[in-house]
């Protein structure tokens, strides 16, 4: 058994940096830039209007001008006209290209109209309400950096560029396999769920919950197999995994059982085993190997709480490296408060499942087994507890964001 750091040590280790793609804006949300984006606009691209209202000359108001004379209106869209003559103001919307000469803008509503003729209410200031071309952004400038987690905004401000897409890294192919003569696939077919089970049978709940875990991790899921537990059954779905994916992440039939066969399988594949068993809990039995091509197989415990934090914790961190990201074990990471006691009389360390309450503090949810996720599926993180330790209420703690 070793230590989770070296686990971790082990996996980065033998993790590369995935390759790369152009994708369009509709596909960019969630994927990695690759390389950093520069400005090739200014942002604004013109001395802009900031409000509704009407646009001026400065020195007309300083010259002690009461009222100004409307001759004309810019719109959002429309290009500027002819310069502002003595006296001259434009009414101005939101968005407008500012007149040549006007060099503030009055709000509306600080402005009495009469006819064509304004009279302000309030006293302006200089260069009010004008946005001045390049004060946000200048050609050339830094927008994004490499390694970078693109969001919605970040795709906004891309097509606010004008790109209409940009590289991003891969998303690692993988192929999520389960394992157990007990699982039944979840059919879909309208019967009543339970009539479908026989004695000892259940459903088939790490399948489907690992595929969507490696989507929300940056993983491209390629393959759902399925293992009976016999050897040479195993062998033939680990050696499709590994034909189609460039991670494998299986699930049960890691363990000392005699029915047991991903560690003997994988060896036949020729799989090297990098570590078997690492002290955490849930999630002891978790297996790790190599394959040739860079190739990683994951042997996630049966239990699906244990499935779920050994994907969390491991996994994820070389989904997202693969992916393209600068902070694969960062990302996902929170400070949070904790809000109840918590204490962990065990050997290992403890990997609790809770969520934040009203007030961001972390609690726990659902009894802390491995076999149900009553729990999970109600909790937002996991809270890593070390052996022995006890975490007292108001204290600030490392947690893990569930997928
Ligand atoms: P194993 O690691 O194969 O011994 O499995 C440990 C426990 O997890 C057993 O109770 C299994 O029935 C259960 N288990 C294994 N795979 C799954 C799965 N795909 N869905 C739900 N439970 C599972
Ligand atoms: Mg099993």
């Amino acid at each position: 058994m070793i230590e989770e750091v070296e686990a971790h040590a082990r996996i980065a280790a033998t993790t590369a940096t995935g390759g790369e793609e152009w994708t369009g804006l509709e596909g960019l949300r969630g994927r990695y830039l690759r390389g950093e984006v520069r400005a090739g606009v200014a942002l604004p691209g013109f001395d802009q209007s900031a409000m509704d209202g009407y646009a001026l000359r400065w020195r007309d108001l300083e010259a002690g001008r009461g009222t100004l004379r409307v001759v004309g209106v810019s719109a959002a869209g429309g290009a500027a006209r002819r310069e502002l003559g003595e006296g001259e103001c434009v009414r101005i919307l939101t968005g407008a290209p500012m007149p040549p000469g006007a060099d503030t803008v009055v709000m509306q509503e600080d402005v009495r109209r009469e006819g064509d003729r304004i009279a302000l209410a309030c006293a302006a200031q200089r260069g009010e309400w004008v946005r001045k071309a390049g004060e946000i952004v200048c050609r050339g400038q830094l927008l994004l950096g490499g390694g970078e987690l693109l969001g919605s905004a970040a795709v906004g401000l891309l097509a606010s560029q004008g790109c209409h897409g940009a590289r991003v890294g891969r998303r690692p192919t993988v192929a999520v396999v389960t394992t157990g003569d007990e699982l039944v696939e979840v059919a879909g077919d309208g019967r009543e769920p339970g009539a479908a089970l026989r004695g000892g049978e259940i459903f088939n709940s790490n399948g489907p919950m690992l595929a969507a875990a490696v989507a929300r991790f940056g993983g491209h899921c390629v393959a759902r197999l399925h293992a009976p537990d016999e050897l040479s059954a195993t062998v033939a779905v680990l050696s499709e995994a590994l034909a189609v994916a460039e991670v494998v992440v299986v699930a049960g039939g890691v363990s000392v059982g005699d029915r047991d066969f991903v560690r003997p399988a994988l060896e036949v594949c020729a799989a090297r085993e990098e570590f078997w068993r690492v002290r955490i809990q849930p999630g002891k039995p978790l297996l790790y190997a190599t394959a040739d091509g860079g190739r990683q197989v994951f042997g996630l415990p049966g239990n699906p709480v244990s499935a779920l934090t050994c994907c969390t914790v491991f996994v994820a961190p070389a989904l997202r490296l693969r992916a393209g990201a600068a902070e694969p074990v960062r990302e996902g990471q929170r400070q949070v408060e904790i809000g109840e006691r918590l204490e962990n009389g065990g050997s290992r360390p403890h990997y609790l499942r809770g969520r934040l309450d009203e007030e961001g503090r972390f609690r726990l949810v659902g009894k802390q087994v491995s076999h149900s996720l009553l729990g999970a599926a109600r909790a937002s993180h996991l809270l890593r507890l070390d052996a022995g330790a006890t975490c007292e209420v108001g204290e600030r703690s490392w947690a893990l964001e569930l997928p």
